[in-house]
């Protein structure tokens, strides 16, 4: 009988690394708590970050509308109707900076989602400048008893790049907070955009290998994306030769040198993302992320190469 041989995945994948973990599919529910962001009330900076869209912040807790459990209803009602209902859940603090509050709030809306008998864990994303030694350590302790994951946007690792795209705080911030929370053995994830203003193939690439020594668990790539009442809009409207739009034949390619230089333990969540399209002025690519995971992949195999192919020429 004839052997079928099936390409060996050639990045880690995260998904796979949770399903493994869990046993089952797990799927993440977006929860938004109502949160602000200290990039925009004047405690971090005001204005924002320059590509972010936040005309629809709350100004505080008091304008979350739909309550942690209801929107977890919601959501699981509407997975269980799509997809299988034999899955876990894990309830995904999303929207804006979801560590800034009181110990006393934060502590209320993250027991809430962990209460729900359909959750098995939570995952927060948040800045590097937001969070204490205090909450981590409330982190690990919760960490012990369910599965809990910390997200930082470090979008890039270039204090040049993070100050003209007004963050807030600078890489070695990113690099303490995420040492912090992985020695106290919480899962540690980090979100990265590629093709930043300023920042060329080589800076993209030097970011894998800055990355590559830290503890992450996990990380998502995205593509830069203009988004329509942004200081980015602006600035693209006014200087279009700051920005470089990638086509989508030419970020693959850059995704492709990128994973080669990753450390082969740190597992990839996604790729791309897509804003809604009536507020995306570009790149309009129209592709998903699975469909482009997919096309990574065999475009991985067809080339021979690997994440970490080059990893151990950087240590
Ligand atoms: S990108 Fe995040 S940190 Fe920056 S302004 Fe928007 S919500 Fe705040």
């Amino acid at each position: 009988m004839e052997t079928l041989h099936f390409p060996k995945p050639a990045y880690k994948n995260y998904n796979t690394e949770l399903r493994n973990k869990f046993g089952k599919r797990v799927q993440k529910i977006s929860i938004n708590a109502g949160f602000t962001c200290p990039n925009r009330d004047g405690s971090k900076g005001y204005g924002g970050c320059t590509y972010c869209n936040n005309q629809s912040f709350s100004p505080n807790f008091t304008k979350q509308i739909v309550s942690v459990t209801q929107q977890i209803n919601q959501n699981i009602l509407f997975f269980e109707k799509r997809q299988s209902q034999d899955q876990y859940y894990l309830a995904y603090f999303q929207s804006y900076t979801n560590t800034y509050g009181s110990m006393k709030d934060l502590k209320q809306l993250y027991e809430e989602a962990l209460s729900h008998p359909k959750i098995s864990g939570i995952v927060i994303g948040t800045r590097p400048d937001c969070v204490s030694d205090e909450l981590l350590d409330y982190f690990a302790k919760l960490g012990s008893k369910t599965y809990v994951m910390l997200e930082y946007g470090i979008e890039s690792t270039c204090d040049k790049t993070l100050g003209f795209i007004q963050r807030g705080h600078d890489y070695a911030c990113a690099e303490k907070a995420i040492k912090a929370t992985a020695e106290r053995g919480i899962a540690t994830g980090a979100h990265l955009i590629l093709g930043l203003p300023g920042e060329d193939r080589n800076n993209i690439l030097l970011h894998a290998e800055k990355l590559s020594k830290l503890p992450l668990t996990a990380l998502k790539l995205h593509q830069l994306q203009l988004v329509e009442k942004t200081i980015m809009a602006k600035q693209y409207r006014t200087h279009p030769e700051w920005f470089h739009l990638y086509s989508k034949e030419e970020y693959l390619q850059l995704v492709i040198n990128f994973l080669e230089r990753l450390h082969p333990d740190i597992a990839l969540e996604r790729f791309i993302s897509q804003s809604p399209l009536q507020m995306l002025i570009a790149p309009k690519w129209g592709l998903k992320n699975y469909e482009f995971a997919n096309m990574l992949q065999k475009a991985l195999v067809e080339r021979n190469s690997w994440q970490g192919k080059y990893y151990e020429n950087n240590i």
